[in-house]
């Protein structure tokens, strides 16, 4: 049974009794495990996560001890990632990492861009990962699941500290993320580049206004991404752009995609890669949930184009061709970034053929 406990609520101090889940409480000073979350979450939802701090962009935080840092992928072209984060106010609909909050009893919808778990002990717990002898300084890739750059990185700068770590450790690194304020760490991404790989992918799908402002929400405006390329281009950094994804109808119109790569082109960006969108379990609710409020016509095109979790690949292919003629014609591609490589959104099993152009 939940305890009840007193605490004040508001600006008048109003006493009033809330129900609330004593497992946060008795546990000292001792931050909860992701777990500990997880089994709170799942007797009384979100509500009872009643240490989670409420922040000015309205979103929660709640600060959690992680037993480890990096974390090993499988079916990814490198074996580690890094997210200080999970859950992402960026809040894009179609976000693939969506569907993880549902490891911390959460929903992909309104939990996943509101309810934001911190790793308070990320980068005392890195230090000690990347100083074992046993580990052999394979390449890291930061923010693959959660923006390592969203807003409350200003506040705790975990994603900062793990980018000391690694180049303390003089690990080979990459970075994905649509935040600009990366070039915060502009110092560290130099010494990191001057000792070791170093690849900032800044993920910019589009830079169409409208596109950008439904699909992506709570994320800084395409061409403020893209200052922020030419600043650790000029800075030295291998950094380059992701237009990942491109979203059917919303981004993938020739024009559209012209403009965004001439922009790309504009900013100096050292490679380019792109995908389609791919739609998961807890993704695809979302996405067709959205569509049905915002653009309900569109909705029996995207279950018609997406009968699986990919978009056709004769559709893939019709997109990532005309993006490889325009990335010639505005001159990116003789450094181009190697997608298949290092981008673990271009990672993708074979889809059923479902003969659907859009
Ligand atoms: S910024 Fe990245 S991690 Fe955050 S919601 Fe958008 S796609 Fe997901």
């Amino acid at each position: 049974m939940p305890a009840t406990y007193w605490r004040t609520k508001g600006e008048f101090d109003t006493l009033r009794p809330v129900e609330t889940f004593p497992l946060l409480f008795d546990l000292g000073s001792r931050k909860p495990t992701t777990r500990d979350v997880a089994n709170v979450v799942r007797t009384g939802g979100t509500a009872a996560l009643t240490e989670a701090e409420r922040r000015a962009d309205q979103a929660r935080y709640q600060e959690v001890a992680c037993r480890s840092a990096l974390n090993r992928v499988k079916g990814m072209p490198f074996e580690w990632t890094l997210n200080p984060y999970r859950g992402c106010t960026h809040g894009c609909h179609y976000c693939y990492a969506r569907r993880y909050h549902a490891q911390f009893e959460m929903n992909a919808d309104d939990e996943f861009a509101s309810v934001i778990l911190v790793k308070k002990n990320f980068v005392e717990v890195l230090t000690r990962e990347l100083a074992r002898p046993a580990w052999t300084g394979e390449y890291v890739a930061v923010g693959t699941a959660t923006d390592c750059y969203q807003p409350i990185e200003g506040h705790y700068k975990l994603t900062r500290g793990a980018l000391a770590a690694l180049l303390k450790a003089r690990n080979p690194t990459g970075i994905v993320t649509k935040g600009p304020m990366i070039v915060r760490d502009r110092d560290l991404l130099i010494d990191l580049s001057r000792v070791t790989t170093c690849t900032v992918c800044i993920s910019v799908p589009t830079v169409d206004e409208h596109a950008w402002e439904t699909l992506e929400p709570g994320t800084a405006p395409p061409l403020k991404r893209l200052r922020a390329v030419r600043e650790l281009v000029d800075a030295g950094i291998h950094a380059g752009v992701l237009m990942n994804p491109l979203v059917p109808a919303f981004s993938t119109s020739l024009g559209k995609v012209e403009r965004t790569i001439k922009a790309i082109a504009d900013h100096g960006a050292r490679f380019v890669g792109c995908n389609v969108m791919f739609l998961e379990a807890g993704t695809r609710t979302h996405f067709i949930g959205f569509l049905a409020r915002e653009f309900p016509a569109m909705v029996p095109r995207f279950e018609k184009l997406y009968v699986n979790k990919y978009a056709p690949k004769e559709y893939r292919k019709q997109i990532q061709g005309m993006v490889r003629l325009l990335q010639q014609r505005y001159g990116i591609g003789s450094d181009r970034y190697d997608d298949a490589e290092r981008d673990p959104r271009s990672v993708e099993t074979e889809p059923e053929q479902v003969g659907f152009a859009w």
